[in-house]
């Protein structure tokens, strides 16, 4: 089947990368699309006459419709998602490539993708999949100086399939492009109170110290003797009770 496209009328790929969310995707190149050795295994996805229905929806090669109104209603409709599903699959494998990576690449450098938001980092991100299956996990962010994943910073891109990049992009990326990787080691935030370093092993020492306060706490028995009466002790010389004196009377003679 030849999938050779129209360029001059292929405005479904422009149309999908101008769609909410999708300005993570990069253009495929139609070439790519139309080589059937480049979708290999994806014809089993869907029933076949669906798949080249699709494909040809992409490439703007289906003759039956108009373009510019079978776009609109397609948007419509459900094989609207398998044409974007398609498109996303394909777009994983096209970034893999030399052409993709370089695509890739300058939309990094334009911080398409944005910076790491870690304050001591702002390395640019690249976007990949914990997925290679569709449907399991939206997109993700990869800082590479880092080493770490995160969420994308606005809800629009939740929709926007991480197996449409793949697990393996980033790594692949830095592989074939190893002076784009961050050279410079990971910068750490160093915690400081009242103007001193924190020891690193500060907290943990907090935390045995308050462990055995509340040890100490549970097994101290408090007990309140009542105060005692001193008893005199035989031994002792009992105290002498000094006699009254009597007053001197003077005799009356
Ligand atoms: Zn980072």
């Amino acid at each position: 089947m030849n999938f050779s496209s129209n360029s001059g009328d292929s405005n479904w790929i422009d149309n999908n990368l101008s769609k909410r969310g999708n300005n993570f995707l990069c253009r495929v190149d139609e070439a790519f699309i139309a080589d059937n050795f480049n979708l290999y295994g994806l014809t089993s996805l869907s029933n076949g006459a669906v798949f080249y229905r699709t494909l040809k929806r992409i490439l703007n090669t289906d003759d039956e419709t108009d373009a510019s109104s079978s776009t609109q209603q397609f948007r419509e409709d459900a094989e609207e998602r398998e044409a974007e599903r398609l498109y996303g699959l394909i777009h994983a494998r096209f970034i893999m490539t030399s052409r993709g990576m370089e695509h890739m690449n300058a939309m990094r450098h334009q911080k398409k993708f944005g910076i790491c938001p870690r304050v001591a980092c702002g390395t640019h991100l690249l976007p990949f999949g914990l997925s290679d299956e569709p449907d399991i996990e939206p997109v993700k962010l990869y800082c590479d100086r880092c080493k770490d994943v995160f969420h994308p910073p606005s809800r629009k891109h939740q929709g926007l399939d991480g197996a449409f990049f793949g697990t393996g992009f980033p790594h692949m990326f830095f592989m074939m492009n190893p002076h784009e990787s961050s050279s410079e080691k990971k910068k750490t935030f160093v915690g400081r109170l009242c103007g001193f370093r924190i020891h690193p092993s500060a907290i943990e020492i907090q935390l045995k110290s308050q462990t055995a306060l509340d040890n100490h706490k549970k097994t101290a028995k408090i007990t309140i003797k009542p105060p005692t009466k001193p008893q005199p002790s035989h031994d002792e010389p009992k105290a002498k009770i000094p006699a009254t004196e009597t007053p001197a009377v003077d005799e009356v003679t």
